[in-house]
């Protein structure tokens, strides 16, 4: 049966949980399907849509990072590079793929052997798999990144690292954790906390479809940059452990395809990246601390105007044109505030157990997602923790080995492809369900590869509430640049007339105003604003 809020409610307001998540990122993503693969009764709530946050507004790279082993972390990039694998391998392989990565080194030959060693110990770290690193020809590197100012900068090293499409791969975390037997509702804030560590706390929460109050005997608050908010919550005294800082990206088209990425290293240890994405480049990414409310970061004109003023040392001028850009957007950094309080900090992720028993975990990167959310569930109450926690590697959704069956015979190579790779095995599933509606195999628009049969999805099988979720976090069409008035009201007509829900109306006693954006904030620069 398909999911419907109105049974959600039920469910939240009637159970005794285990383990309450408060937050459906990535993380809360995470905890959630674990914990209910190991037998806990979960629910999972976001206060906007899942992945509406940071793990919607990321580089979208799955990597160890090899700038960390300059300062010592090679113990931390080990562990990255085998999430790397193990989700391109084992848990996501439609959603995480490899990418080769151009690395541009300036100087002479004393820098092109510090990068060479470089390069070669991140390849050991990573038991040397897949391609080895190697110095490129400027021709192979215009082949590789078109779009590069190959005369301008001195030697040129290919390495691997590995992409993904990061709200996908949070969506399809949330999937699991529901078909695990997770109660899950996204537009569902917790408004208060009523925490008994060894009893049955109680947890309000607030938003479409009314107000509801859970009862269980733990809770997990993966809120990200919100992590202080809900830990004041529980301890109005407490003191904060994170500070935040605003990381924006411009979304651009190419002249021409990339087949690789491309960093660049800038003064004082910065770089500069710019990532191949669905048929765009993501320029990114600037660090500034944030200090204002967190649902409020936007890419502002001035972050744009930034990026391209630095990569214009990079990229040829064709590329940074303004009508090249498509969009922009930002996301918060949660980084640790320094070693006081409760504290464990560690250079991964923040993890605090406060008085009420809550655990409190947020920061780290989208690639170690498994490793924290595991290290969230170790630290929760004796009495639910499941006796042996290890690391999963269960497929997600759409992981299947076994190819779709049912792909239609009216899809043509392209879209075939553009469907795999955003929806894996679960493809034949979206195309079966939207057999019954007749333009379900029809683009949404001319300019982007997505068909209304993943809109009609998305409400039924992914929780989509508005069009904001449907164009930037269920399609490409919001990194396309195309969240348009046009497009916003024709998915918004079909979230109103309920056909994609079957009879269900997702917003019926909403009696809240929905906010489409929360906290990924957002700016189309180039069209359609
Ligand atoms: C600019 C940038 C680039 C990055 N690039 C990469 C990269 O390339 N690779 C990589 O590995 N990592 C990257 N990261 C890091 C990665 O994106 C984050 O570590 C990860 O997404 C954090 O996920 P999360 O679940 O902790 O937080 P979030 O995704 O922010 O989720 C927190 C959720 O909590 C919800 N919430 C808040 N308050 C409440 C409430 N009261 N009730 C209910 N829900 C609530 C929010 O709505 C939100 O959805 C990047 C980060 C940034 C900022």
């Amino acid at each position: 049966m398909d999911w419907t809020r109105e049974s959600a409610l039920e469910l939240l307001g009637h159970v005794d949980f285990d383990v309450l998540v408060i937050g459906g990122g990535i993380i809360g993503g995470r905890v959630a399907f674990d914990a209910a693969r190991s037998g806990l009764r979960v629910a999972l709530v976001d206060a906007g849509d899942f992945g509406g946050a940071t793990s919607g507004a990321s580089a979208r790279l799955v990597h160890g990072g090899l700038r960390y082993l300059g300062t010592g972390g090679s113990r931390l990039v080990r562990a990255a590079l085998g999430e790397r694998d193990v989700l391109a391998s084992r848990i996501a392989p439609h959603l995480v793929r490899a990418l080769p990565f151009v690395l541009s080194v300036a100087g002479g030959r004393r820098q092109r052997s510090r990068c060479a060693a470089g390069l070669l110990a991140y390849a050991a770290i990573g038991g040397f798999q897949g391609p080895l690193p190697r110095f490129v020809t400027p021709e192979q590197v215009a082949l590789l990144v078109p779009s590069l100012r190959v005369e301008a900068l001195a030697s040129h090293a290919v390495f691997h690292e590995a992409s993904t499409n990061d709200s996908r791969l949070t969506l399809a975390t949330v999937s699991a954790a529901a078909r695990s037997g997770a109660v899950v509702a996204n537009y569902l804030r917790a408004v208060g906390l009523d925490l008994e560590p060894d009893g049955i706390s109680r947890v309000s929460l607030r938003g479409i479809g009314g107000e509801v109050t859970v009862r269980c005997r733990a809770v997990v608050n993966a809120t990200g940059p919100w992590v202080d908010r809900i830990r004041e919550m529980e301890d109005s005294g407490c003191r904060r452990i994170a500070r935040l800082s605003k990381g924006a990206h411009v979304v651009l088209r190419p002249d021409e395809r990339w087949r690789a990425a491309v960093a660049v290293s800038l003064e004082g240890g910065r770089h500069l990246y710019a990532v191949p994405c669905e048929d765009t480049i993501l320029l990114g990414t600037t660090d500034e601390e944030y200090d204002g409310d967190p649902a409020g970061v936007v890419a502002r004109p001035a972050d744009v105007a930034h990026l391209l003023k630095v990569a214009n040392r990079f990229l040829r001028p064709e590329m940074l044109r303004g009508e090249r850009v498509l969009s922009a957007f930002a996301g918060l950094r949660v980084l640790p505030r320094g070693a006081e309080a409760a504290l464990r900090a560690s250079r991964e992720h923040l993890l605090s157990v406060g008085p009420g028993g809550m655990v409190s975990v947020a920061g780290g990167k989208l690639t170690t997602h498994r490793r924290i959310a595991l290290d969230a569930l170790r630290h929760l109450p004796d009495t639910i923790r499941p006796r042996r926690m290890r690391l999963s590697d269960a497929p997600l959704p759409g992981a299947s080995r076994a190819p779709a069956q049912n792909l239609h015979s009216r899809l043509d190579a392209s879209t075939v492809d553009h469907l795999l790779r955003l929806y894996g095995s679960e493809t034949d599933t979206l195309l079966a369900d939207a057999r019954e509606v007749p333009n379900a195999l029809v683009q949404i628009t001319p300019e982007a590869p997505d068909l209304w049969a993943q809109v009609y999805y998305a409400i039924r099988k992914e929780w989509a509430v508005t069009a904001g979720d449907v164009i930037h976090r269920r399609t490409t069409l919001g990194l396309r640049g195309l969240d348009t008035p046009e497009i916003r009201d024709e998915i918004s007509s079909v979230l109103e007339s309920g056909v994609g829900a079957g009879h269900v109306d997702l917003r019926s006693r909403a009696g809240t105003e929905l906010s489409g954006r929360h906290g990924n904030g957002s700016l189309s620069v180039g069209r359609g604003a």
